[in-house]
């Protein structure tokens, strides 16, 4: 089990409540004051080149695809 992604063990834990429950009471992640682990990509989980700036909180990946939608435009 990775801490990458600690949404993915509920995935596998919905069938064991009380597994769950134990697992929600000891393992969830704590909560970060710095470090490069605090910021993570709100789409994909993803820690590195995270873009903060206008309160967008994306990695490079999904800010490229999402960049349209959002209104950015690419000037050539
Ligand atoms: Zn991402």
């Amino acid at each position: 089990m990775t801490s990458a992604n600690y949404d993915k063990v509920f995935v596998q834990l919905k069938a064991k409540p009380a597994i769950l429950k134990k697992y929600l009471k000891h393992s969830a992640p704590k909560q970060r004051s710095g470090g490069k682990a605090k910021y993570k990509c709100q789409r994909c989980g993803r820690v590195g080149a995270h873009i903060q700036k206008y309160g967008l909180h994306l990695c490079r990946h999904c800010f490229r695809e999402l960049a349209f939608e959002l209104g950015f435009k690419k000037y050539d």
